[in-house]
């Protein structure tokens, strides 16, 4: 689960992370007093699960009373639209207010779990700021990876492969490497899947502060994060996925056009390849679980066509403990009550699939049968090519 920059810098300050100054607020009128308490300037935040407010015009500094008035104004309510958040954006709600701070330098710091390597792996680089990307594609030789065996922990010469690594000067060394230990410990105690500083400063009276957080923190793990689990914000969960969720079943959003419901994560995997195989982009993830009814088969039924992008759905279902029976009742269900207007395949074996095939062919839908994988798949792929 992600949460916001402000929600991050409360658990970095429980670190001893260092950050700005600052308060968070929806209003205008709120805004103008976090900025009166700080004294100016200050920098305006968008608060949004998202990276790249900066250049999408979220992040503003004011200097006077007006400008912070007209950052304030500017941002609130907005629809953000940045590299992260797709085409559709994101509308602001709040906004972090922020002592100003005077920057020497901008540096990356960030850790992430590394499957490869089965390490806690910290990145960092001397070249932070708003353009990492290009810094990642143009001279990735300027980005450093230093992979931390989660058994030992991190250890003193890890601090200085980092520091040498990003060519810190000396004087910053002790207190950077505070930084570094105590966002690790932080990463750790947190089940975090990604901690980031972009940017981490150093100021112009020469300190380390993290001037942006972002922080993402494994959902399996919230119930050991009460803390967290207060942090959420249904504002920025994805209105389909929690939809899904209410409902008990695995959804995932994803940008293709043919909408997929299987019965198991492991077949629904094989068959996002096999859509993508065929020449075709699956539209969603939906396990609807082995021991799914006929509830939840018109549930995720219907959380399939809610989805505008959907030009064709592709049904796979190998029957074991969900009955194929079962099944086409809850497609027939759904169907119904939606009125579908959408090309259906269906690849079904297994557990009483002759009765699912007979519920299938009597419903009167346009349902279009496949012999097996490869079948379906090239059929919807002919449908929404
Ligand atoms: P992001 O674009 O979503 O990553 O948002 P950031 O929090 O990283 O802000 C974008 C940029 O705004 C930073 O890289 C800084 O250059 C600048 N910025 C943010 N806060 C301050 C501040 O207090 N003082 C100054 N001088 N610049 C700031
Ligand atoms: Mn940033």
């Amino acid at each position: 689960m992600k949460i916001h920059e402000y929600q991050a810098k409360e658990l970095f300050r429980k670190y001893n992370v260092p950050t700005p100054e600052g308060g968070v607020s929806d209003s205008v009128a709120g805004v103008k007093d976090i900025a009166a308490e700080l004294g100016l300037p200050v920098a305006v935040k968008a608060q949004i699960h998202a990276g790249g407010r900066g250049k999408g015009g979220g992040v503003k500094l004011a200097g006077t009373d007006d400008e912070v008035t007209t950052a304030a104004d500017a941002i609130l309510g907005m629809t953000l639209v940045t590299k992260q958040t797709g085409p559709e954006g994101r509308v602001v709600k709040k906004v972090l207010v922020e002592k100003g701070v005077g920057i020497q330098k901008e540096l990356y710091l960030s850790i992430i779990p590394d499957r490869e390597t089965a390490c806690i792996t910290i990145v960092a680089s001397q070249d932070g700021g708003m353009d990492i990307e290009e810094v990642a594609e143009k001279s990735p030789e300027r980005i450093i990876k230093v992979p931390v065996n989660p058994v030992t922990g991190i250890q003193g010469y890890h601090l200085r492969q980092v520091m040498f690594g990003i060519e810190l000067e000396k004087p910053l060394m002790k207190e950077f490497s505070a930084v570094l230990r105590n966002l690790y410990n932080l990463f750790v105690d947190y089940d975090c899947s990604m901690v980031e500083i972009n940017p981490l400063i150093v100021t112009d009276d020469n300190s380390i502060v993290a001037l942006d957080a972002k922080m993402d923190i494994d959902s399996n793990a919230l119930f050991r994060h009460p803390d967290v689990m207060e942090m959420h914000d249904p504002n920025e969960d994805d209105p389909t996925e929690a939809e899904a969720a209410k409902f008990g079943l695995n959804y995932i959003n994803l940008d293709g056009n043919v909408g997929n419901m299987v019965n198991g994560a492991g077949l629904a995997m094989a068959t996002m390849d096999i859509i993508k195989q065929a020449g075709a982009e699956p539209a969603n993830f939906l396990d609807v679980g082995g021991g799914a009814n006929a509830e939840m088969v018109e549930n995720g039924f219907r959380l399939i066509l809610s989805d505008p992008k959907v030009k064709g759905i592709l049904i796979n279902i190998f029957g074991g403990i969900l009955r194929c029976d079962v099944l086409a009742q809850g497609v027939v269900q759904a169907a119904k009550k939606v009125k579908l207007s959408l090309p259906v395949v269906v690849r079904m074996e297994g557990t009483n699939v002759e009765e699912g095939r007979r519920i299938l062919a009597e419903s009167g839908l346009e349902l279009i049968n496949a012999t097996d994988l490869a079948d379906a798949a090239g059929k919807v792929a002919g449908i929404v090519a």
